[in-house]
């Protein structure tokens, strides 16, 4: 057996924020055909839950970045938290320095109220200047992220530290690229923690056991699927795990130009089905080799 493991957001959603239908039936198609299909995300589960339950799709879910792996029928399969103190001490240091951020947990995501405000004010008035194609794009991404389902909005980060919860993964935004770097390079100083970017705008920390490479590697295990007959699809850093791990892997025809050349092909945009176009010609293919 085998998997299709897709990415969600630059890959599966269009610019509308939605599945196509055409992206449906094609995932319905090679499930029909005895094929797992993955959704493998940045995203936290309860708000993958909710953008599959309006595509009537069931699927296996990897969350937060492969910090949680969900069955078909809403189970929790696998989870790899952070740490209290190290999220503690990454609270610390992105508060003090005034970073925009995000806290996966298992319930919610929360965010700091006045950050949240700041951050929307931030994109609003980017949005009212004079961007180049590429700024627009991030900004666009950047606002689709308040899109999100399950939000919390808090006055502090001793509000979000105070909750017994499992913490999964912290969002970390800006549209200052060296403030991000430096961000970047502070969680690659600490031990338990690593992060990848899904996005321009962000980095995403998780525990440094965590990545959709590393789940996707579990589920394949779980299944008894063959990693080297399977595909994944993605495009952008966070999904470069994943693509290591298959005989098949994607890129986006919207992904940049380092997912595209260390990938076996690359398909279509997502706002022209590219996840449906991949899914039939793996199909095609593996039909061939049987
Ligand atoms: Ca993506």
């Amino acid at each position: 057996m085998s998997l299709i493991a897709i990415d969600l957001d630059g890959t599966l959603l269009n610019h509308q924020n939605e599945i196509s239908k055409e992206n449906i039936s094609a995932i319905k198609h090679a499930q029909d055909n005895g094929i797992e299909v993955v959704i493998s995300t940045g995203r936290a589960y309860f708000d993958v839950k909710n953008i599959c339950k309006k595509a009537e799709l069931s699927t296996f879910v990897i969350g937060t970045n492969g910090a949680t792996i969900h069955s078909k029928d809403d189970k929790q399969i696998d989870s790899t938290m952070i740490d209290k103190s190290s999220v503690l001490s990454i609270l610390q240091w992105l508060d003090e320095r005034e970073y925009y951020y995000e806290v996966f947990t298992d319930k919610a995501i929360y965010a700091l109220k006045k950050r949240r405000d700041h951050f929307h004010n931030e994109i609003q008035s980017l949005k009212n200047s004079n961007l180049d194609e590429e700024m627009k794009e991030i900004v666009h991404e950047a606002e689709r992220q308040f899109d999100q389902f399950g939000y919390v909005l808090v006055e502090n980060y001793h509000d979000i530290l105070n909750k017994e919860e499992n913490f999964y993964n912290i969002l970390a935004c800006s549209f200052d690229q060296e403030k991000l770097i430096k961000a970047k390079e502070h969680i690659q100083s600490l031990d338990s923690v690593m992060a990848v970017s899904s996005a321009e705008h962000n980095i995403e920390i998780t525990n440094s056991n965590t990545s959709k490479g590393i789940a996707l590697e579990k589920l394949a295990v779980l299944l008894n699927c063959s990693l080297n007959r399977s595909m994944a699809i993605g495009d952008s850093e966070n999904d470069i795990s994943m693509m290591k791990k298959v005989g098949y892997s994607i890129a986006m025809g919207n992904a940049k130009d380092e997912i595209k050349e260390i990938c076996t092909a690359t398909t279509l945009t997502n706002d022209k089905n590219g996840v449906a176009h991949a899914i039939y010609l793996y199909l095609e293919n593996i039909v061939i080799q049987k």
